[in-house]
């Protein structure tokens, strides 16, 4: 692959960044990396790791001169980011973020953005229930989709250019409006999420009167759950801040189908029961034929697809 952009400034040097880092040096992708992250601590890890060709105390001078600045900082730090290096951005600058909602960072961002930029909202779908500056790898986004959001009025050029970034990381990459993201994302990660918080936190309850039981016999199915309940509190809170409405219309529906099979078990209706976990074990054999996962037994644990 060849160079892509010449300078890319990395805001928020976690999971995401650290990865982005790594597979556009693999690939050749960037000329020049440049990062910032809030905290010295995380500056300093990041210097010494040196997935960035130099890391900036001031998210303003990591974005000067950069073709590319990518927010990669909790959703919810966003705009107060985006009004903060907005002026400094330069002229034909790309802008894109990998948060996991996009509407409201759309709303949050958008306003703090000179015309001359181009803003081209990204995320990417993967990950794992690991954070900060240590956990990045090179292979992150590997046969992962990207979606992009672009506005309406985009130039194509500018999203021809951030495409073919993700496809040299790995992904494969699609459009859709941000409205449709959040919904469909809201489906595939965010209520899974809030059921796996939930679950785990009903077995915590549980635990007190079962003493260490719930850990100790914890087979697959509950594992998983603590699992996906182990990821980044921030980033989660803000996920649900941000997507409220098409997570609450999800959890809605959910709570109906719950219902439904509440209704089957206590009437013992096994054949409902059975067409129901017929059709769903259908669903998971097309996600394996996608190519999204495999059928291997201990599917998730090495490491999974998140958001
Ligand atoms: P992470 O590992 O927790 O890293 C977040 C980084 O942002 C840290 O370097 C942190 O700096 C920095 N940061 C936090 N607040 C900041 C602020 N106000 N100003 C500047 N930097 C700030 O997070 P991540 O998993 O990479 O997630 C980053 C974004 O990617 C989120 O928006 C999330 O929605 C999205 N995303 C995550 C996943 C996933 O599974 N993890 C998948 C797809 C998309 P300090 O270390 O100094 O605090």
């Amino acid at each position: 692959m060849s160079q892509i952009y010449g300078r890319v400034a990395l805001i928020g040097l976690g999971l995401i960044a650290g990865s982005m880092a790594m597979a556009m040096r693999r690939a050749g992708l960037a000329g020049e990396i440049i990062g910032y992250a809030r905290s010295a601590e995380t500056r300093d890890t990041v210097r010494e790791l040196g997935f960035c060709d130099r890391v900036e105390d001031s998210a303003v001078e990591a974005v000067k001169g950069a073709d590319l600045v990518v927010l990669c900082v909790p959703m919810g730090a966003m705009g107060p980011v985006a009004a903060e290096i907005g002026p400094n951005l330069g002229k034909g600058a790309t802008l894109t973020d990998v948060g996991s909602a996009k509407q409201e960072v759309i709303k949050a961002v958008g306003p703090h953005l000179p015309a001359h930029v181009h803003f081209i909202p990204g995320h990417p779908l993967a990950g794992t229930e690991h954070s900060g500056p240590n956990s990045g790898f090179a292979g992150l986004f590997e046969n992962r989709w990207c979606l992009l959001t672009p506005l309406p009025g985009t130039d194509p050029d500018a999203l021809a250019r951030l495409a073919s970034l993700w496809r040299g990381m790995g992904s494969h990459v699609e459009e859709m409006d941000a409205e449709h993201h959040d919904l469909v994302l809201a489906v595939t990660s965010h209520a899974p999420h809030l059921i796996a918080y939930t679950m785990v936190g009903v077995a915590d309850d549980l635990r007190r009167v079962t003493d260490t039981e719930v850990i100790k016999y914890s087979a697959a199915g509950f594992r998983d759950f603590t699992r996906i309940a182990a990821s980044d509190p921030t980033m989660w809170r803000d996920v649900f801040l941000t997507n409220r409405d098409a997570t609450l219309e999800i959890l809605g529906r959910f709570t109906e189908e719950l219902f439904a099979l509440q209704r089957a078990i206590r009437t013992g209706d096994g054949e409902m029961l059975h067409d129901y976990f017929t059709h769903t074990r259908a669903i998971r054999r097309g996600i394996i034929e996608a190519g999204q996962d495999t059928d291997a037994p201990d599917f998730g644990r090495g490491r999974s697809e998140d958001e």
